[in-house]
Protein backbone atom coordinates (compact mmCIF):
# COMPACT_ATOMS: atom_id res chain seq x y z
CA UNK A 1 0.00 0.00 0.00
CA UNK A 2 0.97 3.25 -0.87
CA UNK A 3 -0.35 6.80 0.76
CA UNK A 4 0.48 10.26 -0.13
CA UNK A 5 0.30 13.28 2.82
CA UNK A 6 -0.73 15.79 0.78
CA UNK A 7 -1.16 18.62 3.01
CA UNK A 8 0.24 18.77 6.70
CA UNK A 9 -1.25 21.73 8.24
CA UNK A 10 -4.27 22.59 9.78
CA UNK A 11 -7.08 25.80 10.07
CA UNK A 12 -3.99 27.77 9.91
CA UNK A 13 -0.96 26.30 8.08
CA UNK A 14 2.75 27.25 8.10
CA UNK A 15 3.50 29.95 6.22
CA UNK A 16 0.34 32.23 7.48
CA UNK A 17 0.06 35.35 5.23
CA UNK A 18 0.78 38.31 6.74
CA UNK A 19 2.54 37.02 9.58
CA UNK A 20 5.96 38.13 9.88
CA UNK A 21 7.05 35.90 12.85
CA UNK A 22 10.19 33.90 12.65
CA UNK A 23 8.24 30.32 11.61
CA UNK A 24 6.38 32.14 9.23
CA UNK A 25 9.34 33.71 7.52
CA UNK A 26 11.76 30.74 7.52
CA UNK A 27 8.65 28.43 5.57
CA UNK A 28 8.28 31.42 3.09
CA UNK A 29 12.19 31.44 2.60
CA UNK A 30 13.13 27.24 2.69
CA UNK A 31 9.83 25.97 1.31
CA UNK A 32 9.89 22.29 1.18
CA UNK A 33 9.10 20.52 4.43
CA UNK A 34 9.08 24.22 5.72
CA UNK A 35 5.87 25.04 3.96
CA UNK A 36 2.44 23.48 4.83
CA UNK A 37 -0.67 23.08 2.88
CA UNK A 38 -3.90 22.29 4.21
CA UNK A 39 -4.83 18.55 6.04
CA UNK A 40 -5.33 15.81 2.77
CA UNK A 41 -4.11 12.49 2.32
CA UNK A 42 -4.04 10.46 -0.84
CA UNK A 43 -4.17 6.65 -1.05
CA UNK A 44 -2.42 6.35 -4.13
CA UNK A 45 -3.02 2.58 -4.38
CA UNK A 46 -6.80 3.14 -4.53
CA UNK A 47 -6.76 6.32 -6.18
CA UNK A 48 -8.81 7.97 -3.29
CA UNK A 49 -8.58 11.49 -1.73
CA UNK A 50 -9.49 12.13 2.03
CA UNK A 51 -10.52 15.85 2.03
CA UNK A 52 -10.14 18.85 -0.22
CA UNK A 53 -8.00 21.69 1.00
CA UNK A 54 -8.26 24.84 -0.31
CA UNK A 55 -4.56 24.01 -1.81
CA UNK A 56 -6.11 20.43 -3.36
CA UNK A 57 -5.55 21.79 -6.78
CA UNK A 58 -2.14 22.42 -6.11
CA UNK A 59 -1.18 19.12 -4.07
CA UNK A 60 -2.56 17.51 -6.56
CA UNK A 61 -0.39 18.68 -8.84
CA UNK A 62 2.68 18.56 -6.67
CA UNK A 63 2.39 14.90 -6.46
CA UNK A 64 1.27 14.55 -10.15
CA UNK A 65 -1.16 12.76 -9.16
CA UNK A 66 -3.23 12.05 -12.33
CA UNK A 67 -6.68 10.35 -11.68
CA UNK A 68 -9.18 10.51 -8.58
CA UNK A 69 -11.54 7.72 -8.92
CA UNK A 70 -13.31 8.68 -4.64
CA UNK A 71 -13.28 11.37 -2.16
CA UNK A 72 -14.08 10.38 1.34
CA UNK A 73 -15.16 13.19 3.34
CA UNK A 74 -13.94 12.98 7.34
CA UNK A 75 -16.24 16.71 8.17
CA UNK A 76 -17.67 19.26 7.07
CA UNK A 77 -14.82 22.02 8.55
CA UNK A 78 -13.70 24.17 5.67
CA UNK A 79 -9.84 23.36 6.07
CA UNK A 80 -11.41 20.38 4.77
CA UNK A 81 -13.43 20.68 2.25
CA UNK A 82 -13.17 24.52 0.46
CA UNK A 83 -11.24 22.63 -2.10
CA UNK A 84 -14.52 20.90 -2.96
CA UNK A 85 -14.29 22.58 -6.73
CA UNK A 86 -11.97 20.16 -7.56
CA UNK A 87 -14.63 17.57 -8.58
CA UNK A 88 -15.11 19.90 -11.75
CA UNK A 89 -11.04 21.02 -11.93
CA UNK A 90 -10.38 17.42 -12.66
CA UNK A 91 -13.87 15.75 -14.26
CA UNK A 92 -15.15 18.78 -16.64
CA UNK A 93 -13.81 18.99 -20.01
CA UNK A 94 -14.60 22.77 -20.60
CA UNK A 95 -14.54 22.64 -24.32
CA UNK A 96 -17.40 20.76 -24.13
CA UNK A 97 -19.46 21.19 -20.80
CA UNK A 98 -19.45 17.31 -20.59
CA UNK A 99 -17.30 14.81 -17.93
CA UNK A 100 -13.79 13.78 -18.87
CA UNK A 101 -14.18 10.59 -16.89
CA UNK A 102 -17.28 8.40 -15.06
CA UNK A 103 -18.41 10.42 -12.05
CA UNK A 104 -16.16 10.67 -9.14
CA UNK A 105 -17.71 8.57 -6.18
CA UNK A 106 -18.06 11.10 -3.29
CA UNK A 107 -18.56 9.63 0.29
CA UNK A 108 -19.57 11.65 3.54
CA UNK A 109 -21.82 11.09 6.11
CA UNK A 110 -25.70 12.09 6.26
CA UNK A 111 -25.07 14.20 9.73
CA UNK A 112 -21.96 15.81 8.78
CA UNK A 113 -23.34 16.54 5.11
CA UNK A 114 -26.05 18.59 6.73
CA UNK A 115 -24.00 20.34 8.57
CA UNK A 116 -22.14 21.59 5.83
CA UNK A 117 -25.40 22.54 3.96
CA UNK A 118 -26.16 24.22 6.92
CA UNK A 119 -22.83 26.40 7.59
CA UNK A 120 -21.01 26.18 4.33
CA UNK A 121 -21.53 25.00 1.03
CA UNK A 122 -25.08 23.98 -0.13
CA UNK A 123 -26.33 20.99 -1.07
CA UNK A 124 -27.31 22.33 -4.27
CA UNK A 125 -24.05 22.58 -5.51
CA UNK A 126 -23.93 18.58 -4.94
CA UNK A 127 -27.10 18.01 -6.84
CA UNK A 128 -25.63 20.39 -9.98
CA UNK A 129 -22.13 17.88 -9.94
CA UNK A 130 -24.60 15.05 -9.56
CA UNK A 131 -26.86 16.74 -12.52
CA UNK A 132 -23.84 17.10 -14.68
CA UNK A 133 -22.85 13.56 -13.85
CA UNK A 134 -18.97 14.84 -12.70
CA UNK A 135 -19.76 12.89 -9.61
CA UNK A 136 -21.88 10.90 -7.19
CA UNK A 137 -23.08 11.20 -3.71
CA UNK A 138 -22.63 8.19 -1.46
CA UNK A 139 -23.99 8.63 2.23
CA UNK A 140 -21.62 6.64 4.50
CA UNK A 141 -22.60 4.68 7.74
CA UNK A 142 -20.74 4.49 10.75
CA UNK A 143 -18.60 1.01 10.74
CA UNK A 144 -19.54 0.54 6.85
CA UNK A 145 -16.44 -0.27 4.50
CA UNK A 146 -15.61 0.37 0.76
CA UNK A 147 -13.83 -1.51 -1.23
CA UNK A 148 -11.43 -0.47 -4.42
CA UNK A 149 -9.03 -3.75 -5.34
CA UNK A 150 -7.12 -4.60 -2.43
CA UNK A 151 -7.77 -1.80 -0.29
CA UNK A 152 -10.75 -1.67 2.31
CA UNK A 153 -11.60 1.86 3.18
CA UNK A 154 -13.69 1.76 6.89
CA UNK A 155 -15.56 4.48 7.97
CA UNK A 156 -15.82 4.91 11.70
CA UNK A 157 -17.50 8.02 14.36
CA UNK A 158 -15.88 9.46 16.63
CA UNK A 159 -17.29 8.81 19.88
CA UNK A 160 -18.42 12.68 20.43
CA UNK A 161 -18.77 14.15 16.72
CA UNK A 162 -20.69 12.69 13.72
CA UNK A 163 -17.32 13.15 12.23
CA UNK A 164 -15.82 10.26 10.74
CA UNK A 165 -11.70 9.07 10.65
CA UNK A 166 -11.00 6.13 8.55
CA UNK A 167 -9.19 2.70 8.77
CA UNK A 168 -7.21 1.65 5.76
CA UNK A 169 -6.60 -2.00 5.36
CA UNK A 170 -4.88 -3.92 2.58
CA UNK A 171 -4.83 -7.64 4.23
CA UNK A 172 -3.03 -7.64 7.53
CA UNK A 173 -1.54 -4.09 7.13
CA UNK A 174 -3.50 -0.77 8.63
CA UNK A 175 -3.40 2.55 8.79
CA UNK A 176 -5.96 4.80 10.57
CA UNK A 177 -6.53 8.14 9.53
CA UNK A 178 -7.76 10.68 12.10
CA UNK A 179 -6.76 14.09 11.11
CA UNK A 180 -9.39 16.58 13.08
CA UNK A 181 -12.31 16.30 15.50
CA UNK A 182 -10.78 14.26 18.45
CA UNK A 183 -12.56 15.54 21.00
CA UNK A 184 -12.93 11.99 22.37
CA UNK A 185 -11.41 8.63 21.09
CA UNK A 186 -11.86 5.43 21.83
CA UNK A 187 -10.27 2.16 22.02
CA UNK A 188 -12.04 -0.40 19.55
CA UNK A 189 -10.38 -3.95 19.18
CA UNK A 190 -10.38 -3.34 15.13
CA UNK A 191 -7.48 -0.89 15.62
CA UNK A 192 -5.18 -3.28 17.59
CA UNK A 193 -1.81 -3.38 16.18
CA UNK A 194 -2.65 -1.26 13.33
CA UNK A 195 0.82 0.12 11.18
CA UNK A 196 0.27 3.70 11.30
CA UNK A 197 -2.05 6.05 13.02
CA UNK A 198 -2.15 9.28 11.05
CA UNK A 199 -3.48 12.05 13.35
CA UNK A 200 -4.39 15.69 14.47
CA UNK A 201 -1.47 16.88 16.56
CA UNK A 202 -3.34 18.60 19.08
CA UNK A 203 -2.23 19.96 22.34
CA UNK A 204 0.59 19.19 24.75
CA UNK A 205 -1.12 18.90 28.48
CA UNK A 206 2.48 18.79 29.95
CA UNK A 207 4.90 20.69 27.71
CA UNK A 208 3.25 23.85 27.56
CA UNK A 209 2.36 24.17 23.37
CA UNK A 210 -0.69 25.62 22.90
CA UNK A 211 -1.66 25.78 26.10
CA UNK A 212 -2.35 29.50 25.79
CA UNK A 213 -5.21 28.70 23.11
CA UNK A 214 -8.73 27.59 25.03
CA UNK A 215 -10.24 26.12 22.01
CA UNK A 216 -7.33 23.71 22.05
CA UNK A 217 -8.76 21.34 25.23
CA UNK A 218 -11.96 20.80 23.07
CA UNK A 219 -9.41 17.81 21.68
CA UNK A 220 -7.85 15.07 23.62
CA UNK A 221 -3.92 15.85 24.66
CA UNK A 222 -1.12 14.37 22.71
CA UNK A 223 -0.70 12.39 26.31
CA UNK A 224 -4.07 10.80 25.45
CA UNK A 225 -2.86 10.00 22.24
CA UNK A 226 0.16 8.47 23.03
CA UNK A 227 -2.06 6.55 25.73
CA UNK A 228 -4.04 5.24 22.87
CA UNK A 229 -1.16 4.38 20.74
CA UNK A 230 0.10 1.93 23.82
CA UNK A 231 -3.42 0.81 24.44
CA UNK A 232 -4.07 -0.32 20.73
CA UNK A 233 -0.41 -1.26 19.94
CA UNK A 234 0.04 0.89 17.19
CA UNK A 235 3.60 1.11 15.77
CA UNK A 236 3.97 4.58 14.31
CA UNK A 237 2.57 7.66 15.07
CA UNK A 238 2.52 10.71 12.31
CA UNK A 239 1.17 13.82 13.46
CA UNK A 240 -0.45 15.88 10.97
CA UNK A 241 -3.17 19.10 11.10
CA UNK A 242 -0.02 20.97 12.45
CA UNK A 243 -0.82 24.29 13.51
CA UNK A 244 0.58 27.73 13.05
CA UNK A 245 -0.67 28.49 16.46
CA UNK A 246 1.79 25.57 17.49
CA UNK A 247 4.44 28.20 17.74
CA UNK A 248 7.47 25.37 17.00
CA UNK A 249 9.55 25.52 13.98
CA UNK A 250 10.34 22.69 11.76
CA UNK A 251 13.51 21.58 13.72
CA UNK A 252 11.82 22.25 17.19
CA UNK A 253 9.00 19.67 15.69
CA UNK A 254 12.01 17.17 15.28
CA UNK A 255 13.49 17.66 18.25
CA UNK A 256 10.06 16.32 19.76
CA UNK A 257 10.22 13.05 17.72
CA UNK A 258 13.35 12.41 19.38
CA UNK A 259 11.42 12.80 23.31
CA UNK A 260 8.89 10.42 21.94
CA UNK A 261 11.23 7.81 19.86
CA UNK A 262 9.27 4.64 22.18
CA UNK A 263 6.43 5.18 20.13
CA UNK A 264 7.83 5.87 16.95
CA UNK A 265 6.46 9.32 16.52
CA UNK A 266 7.36 11.31 13.69
CA UNK A 267 6.09 14.89 12.37
CA UNK A 268 4.49 14.77 8.99
CA UNK A 269 5.54 17.25 6.17
CA UNK A 270 3.45 17.66 2.71
CA UNK A 271 4.39 14.93 0.19
CA UNK A 272 5.18 12.63 2.71
CA UNK A 273 5.02 9.38 1.98
CA UNK A 274 3.67 5.92 3.88
CA UNK A 275 4.65 2.34 1.95
CA UNK A 276 3.70 -0.57 3.99
ZN1 LIG B 1 3.57 33.26 11.74
ZN1 LIG C 1 -9.28 20.47 10.72
ZN1 LIG D 1 -12.24 20.08 12.06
Amino acid sequence: MEVTILGSGGIESVPKPCCTCKRCKESTKKKGKFFRTGPSLFINSANVLIDTPEEIRIQLIREKISKVDAIFYTHWHPDHTMGIRIIEQINKDCHTDKPKNKPIDVYISKDQFNLLDKFLIRKELFDLYESQKLMKKHFLKDSESVKFGKIEIEAIKFPKSSAYYYLIKEGNKKIIYMPCEIEKIKELNKLKNADYLIVHFSWFQEKGICVEFPWRFSEVPVERILEFVNNLSIKNVIFIHIDECHDKTYDELKNQEKKYKKFNVKFAFDGMKIYL
